[in-house]
């Protein structure tokens, strides 16, 4: 007997899943990823994409280069999930499983902060970021603004990253004293669970002359007068915004009646919905880790634990420790890194490692090992 599987989009978490029951399954497996683009990009290639380090398409895995034991990959646009009947309709098709697996990641609500889609920026799409890459060479003197606009957002370090890399980008076009660069986080500091990266990050802003504006977000920009608006009230003059939109399930996910207070509430040990056999991994999820590629992975191994256990009748994994490494761009070619554990000991922890020019080869590796798992 096959288990039927279908895993709903195929990003970190759907593309770690499904490698992982291919590997373990094979022949007994049948499983269905099905996403709406023809390819995966990592988040931190959007970087790449926006300072014009790489083309996009020198940064795009297409998904036709999937060949697994027992996987199929499908094209098409999900619209409608029914996580009783475990049975999920496509524009093109219907697919029943036996075990669904939700991994579709987080969308932007742009108009939720007004003015960010008429006249500001943002760098968290694919699109944002090809768009910003024509728009970044034509700026060349006054504020920069990288403004949260809602939490949760994904990859916590990333506006300390953006600011950070477009230090480095203005200092190469030789108009950074033109310029000032702000940073506006919900957080009383960048990367709250680890003081010592936070403290790598503050003196890196220092250094660099960036501004850090902690415990707000921007709550909308009046583009007649080129002010964000902070929650407090507060008037931000700016050139150049560069948001981080609020986030929110895919309406899909939505209209499934399967989220609460925004998110798809699961079991924090296992990845299981409310739903018998429904898992939902990644940024789809409110496990309580924060929104990155690494977590969305390490709950794809647990998720995929339990279904094997389930299906082969064998013990379940043990808990999800909600642990993974993030790369920090530091600009100036390093690379700082945090080990972080959510869910192991009473609170979250992060160990840093300083930034270092041989740690961008452990991020390029981190990058090509799961391109060559996965693809
Ligand atoms: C600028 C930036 C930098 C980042 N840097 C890092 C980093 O260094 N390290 C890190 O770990 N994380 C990083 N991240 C975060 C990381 O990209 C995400 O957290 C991660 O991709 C989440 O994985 P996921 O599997 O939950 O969802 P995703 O990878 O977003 O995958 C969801 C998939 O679902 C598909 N989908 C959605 N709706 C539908 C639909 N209706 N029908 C069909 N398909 C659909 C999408 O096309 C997508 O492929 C970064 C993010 C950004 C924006």
């Amino acid at each position: 007997m096959k288990l039927r599987v279908v895993v709903l989009g195929a990003g970190f978490g759907g593309l770690e899943l499904s490698t992982i029951l291919s590997e373990k399954l094979g022949d007994r497996l049948d499983l269905t990823l099905i996403d709406k683009n023809d390819s995966f990009f990592f988040g931190f290639s959007k970087f790449d994409v926006m300072f014009g380090h790489k083309s996009s398409e020198a940064v795009r895995l297409y998904y036709n280069r999937i060949v697994k034991p027992g996987v199929k990959f499908i094209r098409d646009t999900i619209t409608s999930i029914d996580p009783v009947g475990k049975i999920v309709t496509t524009q093109n098709g219907t697919y029943e499983a036996d075990v669904l697996v939700i991994a579709l990641g987080a969308d932007y609500d742009i108009a939720a902060t007004p003015g960010l889609g008429e006249g500001g920026n943002e760098f968290y799409s694919f699109a944002g970021a090809e768009r910003l890459r024509e728009v970044l060479p034509a700026f060349s003197k006054g504020k920069v603004i990288v403004g949260v606009c809602s939490a949760p957002f994904k990859c916590p370090p990333a506006p300390s990253e953006a600011a950070l890399l477009m230090h480095d980008y203005l200092t190469k076009r030789g108009i950074r004293n033109e310029c000032e660069i702000s940073i506006v986080m919900p957080f009383g500091l960048p990367i709250p669970p680890s003081p010592d990266t936070s403290k790598a990050l503050l003196k890196a802003f220092e250094e660099r002359n960036i501004s850090f504006i902690a415990k707000h977000v921007v709550k909308s920009i009046d583009l007649s007068r080129h002010v964000a608006i902070l929650d407090d009230g507060m008037e931000m003059p700016f050139d150049l915004f560069l948001g981080i939109p609020k986030h929110r399930v895919p309406e899909v996910v939505e209209k499934s009646g399967m989220t609460e207070k925004g998110w798809i509430p699961v079991d924090k040990t296992n990845l299981k919905t409310h739903f018998p056999n429904v898992y939902a991994i990644g940024d789809v999820n409110s496990v309580g880790t924060p929104k990155a590629g690494v977590f969305a992975e390490g709950a794809a191994k647990v998720a995929a634990a339990s279904i094997i256990a389930e299906f082969e009748s064998g013990e379940q994994p043990s808990p999800y420790k909600g642990n993974g490494t993030c790369y920090v761009e530091f600009g100036d070619g390093r690379v700082g890194k945090v080990d972080v554990d959510f869910f192991s000991g009473p609170a979250p922890i992060g160990y840093y490692t300083e930034a270092s020019s041989d740690l961008v080869a452990d991020k390029k590796y981190f990058g090509s090992s799961r391109e060559a798992r996965w693809f």
